[in-house]
């Protein structure tokens, strides 16, 4: 099986974001009232909105499943008040949910938090169980920044967002540290901010201790884990000079790299420089980047390519593109189990 564990509804029908722009007129005119607790979508509309575009493009790549979040850049955590995210939060869910019930064997739900800058995370919790016990989601999106590129919040590692990890661990659920859109015009959102803020994530989980207190609570950190890999000698020399233990036993029994890096040099490194158990295959199809390489005729964020033309072995591929998943995301086999997909 080929689980693609990084994927966004980046396709949602207008009307979702037709409902967010109602929403966020009502900030500056109270006047202005929402067209309704969620937007009215069709069954048929969703159908319509995945089956030619992610949906295929997985099956044509020759994978099984996506596990399925909303649209990363749209969280926006930044923008609005905390009862603004709740209910964004809330109907972008409901969509992947809706998704996962129109296709079950392909999709699987990941969640978009409703975080809010300068709120203690504890304002997750609920929204988190909801979707993991009641909808069958497996990981959420924790945005380690959501002020937008302006970091305004504390570390990760910092006890501010200890209610939102106890209860990650409690469910057994991974976060998947994702930052939305940027507002500083210094970061470009899928080129700067994300690749930055993988990379600054990986660093404060350096500096601090957080799995002694969270020895199960795991983090992906997704576009190949930002810079990380390519600079791991640096983030291995930092560690030690900080007294750190080894990075293999301060970090890597909880925190996992995806495989979205859109070139065959970058998977190569990768696959080289991070223990193959670290490593998840994902495309974030379709995401930041839907061209084709020139250089290879093939489209850049088709990664499985990468994949299956680097030099692991078959064994090594199976845990990339499977094995490892299932153990991550702590959910995920008995969901599969009730697909029918695992028995
Ligand atoms: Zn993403």
């Amino acid at each position: 099986m080929i689980i693609d564990c990084h994927g966004h509804y980046t396709t949602a029908p207008q009307k979702l974001q037709q409902w967010r722009d109602r929403q966020l007129a009502g900030l500056a005119d109270g006047n202005r009232k929402l067209p309704g607790p969620a937007p009215d979508i069709s069954d048929e509309e969703i159908k319509n909105s995945v089956e030619g575009k992610q949906l295929k493009m997985l099956l044509d790549r020759g994978g099984d499943c996506t596990i399925f979040s909303p649209q990363a850049s749209g969280m926006a955590h930044h923008v609005g008040t905390q009862e603004i995210s709740e209910a964004w939060s809330t109907v972008c869910n409901d969509l992947i949910y809706r998704v996962t019930q129109i296709f079950p064997k392909n999709f699987i739900g990941g969640c978009q938090l409703p975080q809010t800058p300068g709120v203690s995370p504890a304002n997750c919790v609920k929204e988190l169980e909801r979707c993991v016990t009641e909808l069958d989601f497996v990981v959420c999106n924790l945005n380690p920044d959501p002020s937008g590129g302006y970091w305004q919040d504390p570390p990760l590692t910092d006890r501010y967002w200890y209610p939102i990890y106890e209860k990650m661990v409690e469910l057994d659920v991974p976060g998947m540290i994702h930052v939305s859109s940027s507002c500083n015009p210094c970061f470009h959102a899928t080129g700067g901010h994300y690749i930055a803020a993988d990379t600054t994530a990986f660093m404060q989980l350096i500096e601090g201790d957080l799995f002694k207190d969270f020895p199960t609570l795991k983090f992906i950190i997704p576009h190949g884990g930002g810079a990380v890999p390519f600079h791991w000698g640096r983030y291995r020399g930092l560690a030690q000079q900080m007294k750190k233990p080894l990075l293999k036993d301060h970090l890597m029994n909880n925190v996992f790299f995806d495989t979205c890096v859109y070139h065959q040099p970058g998977i190569d490194l990768l696959t080289k420089v991070i223990p193959v158990d670290n490593i998840l295959f994902a495309s974030e199809m379709i995401g930041a980047v839907q061209g084709i390489d020139p250089e290879t005729g093939n489209y850049y964020d088709d990664t499985k390519r990468y994949i299956d033309a680097c030099s692991l072995s078959d064994e090594d591929k199976k845990k990339v593109f499977e094995l490892n998943a299932r153990k991550v995301f702590g959910r995920l086999d008995s969901v599969l189990k009730k697909k029918g997909l695992l028995s």
